[in-house]
Formats: C-alpha cells, sequence, structure tokens
C-alpha cells in the first residue's frame, strides 16, 4: 500500500540535539537528574530554546492536522502567546515522542486521554468566545488581566 493512501501525516521528527538529550534522560538514575527536562518550558537552558520551540510550533500543527476535528478543538495560533497553553502543549508533544517509545499500547493509549484533557481544558480556559476570537486570529489580552494587576500590587 503506499502512502499517498493514509490520512496520518508523520510526526515531526525530533531535532538531533533533542532526541540525544532524551537518551540521556532515559538513562539517568532516580539520584542523578542531571540533565533538563526539554517539556518544562519554565526552566529550558538558552541553548535549547530555539531547538525546542521549533520542534514545539511543528508538533502543534501535526496535533491540529491530525485531531483537530471539530472547531473547539484547534489549536489557536496565539498559543505561544498563551503561557498556559505552550506549557501544556511541551508536556503534551514530548509526552506523545515518549509514549511511543513504549513497547506496547498502554502509554499511546493514555496520551490519547491527556490529549482529550488537554482539550478540554483549553476551552475552560479560553472560553468558547475566547477560544473561537484567537483561533481566527483576534488575540486579546488576558481576562484576568486586571485581577492579577490586584494581587501584584
Ligand atoms: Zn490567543
Amino acid at each position: 500500500m503506499s502512502d499517498s493512501h493514509t490520512s496520518v501525516p508523520r510526526w515531526p521528527a525530533l531535532p538531533p540535539t533533542l532526541r540525544d538529550l532524551l537518551g540521556k534522560i532515559e538513562a539517568e538514575t532516580e539520584d542523578d537528574l542531571r540533565h533538563p527536562r526539554p517539556w518544562d518550558l519554565a526552566s529550558l537552558p538558552d541553548e535549547l530554546h530555539a531547538s525546542v520551540w521549533g520542534w514545539l510550533a511543528q508538533a502543534v500543527a501535526w496535533i491540529n492536522e491530525c485531531y483537530a476535528w471539530q472547531p473547539e478543538t484547534v489549536i489557536p495560533p496565539c498559543w505561544r502567546e498563551h503561557p498556559h497553553l505552550a506549557l501544556e502543549l511541551a508536556v503534551l508533544a514530548f509526552g506523545r515522542e515518549i509514549a511511543h517509545r513504549s513497547s506496547g499500547t498502554q502509554e499511546p493509549a493514555q496520551w490519547h486521554q491527556d490529549l482529550h484533557d488537554f482539550h478540554s481544558r483549553m476551552a475552560a480556559a479560553l472560553g468558547a468566545i475566547g477560544l473561537q476570537e484567537c483561533q481566527r486570529g483576534i488575540h486579546g489580552e488576558r481576562p484576568a488581566r486586571y485581577e492579577l494587576e490586584r494581587y501584584a500590587s
């Protein structure tokens, strides 16, 4: 059978730097966790910034292409401007990479549940109108900005 008959595009390959890093992380022992976790965007070393964010953009596009069937499951193009989405998407994308290294189907199946949970949290966090606006390129200010300013002052 030819690949031209499939509706499933190829998962984006990890850049060599990140592939090597995952190998090193997998080889760590519990009492010697020395390598940075590329799925933790809040702790990402500068030297990994470009490779992680570049690959993540490809992974998010792939997730949309494969799994966004209903409008509410489309990850908006401004996801990088939503820290709550970017942080989750990094975990989700690397989670898929790691889940599919397992020898069975349980971890990939769990990943699909994680994706479902992500879509639910995204819809709840953005709200129906906010999600639709962001998907259509109308990224607005954070609705909680006043409350956050009061907290900070
Ligand atoms: Zn947005």
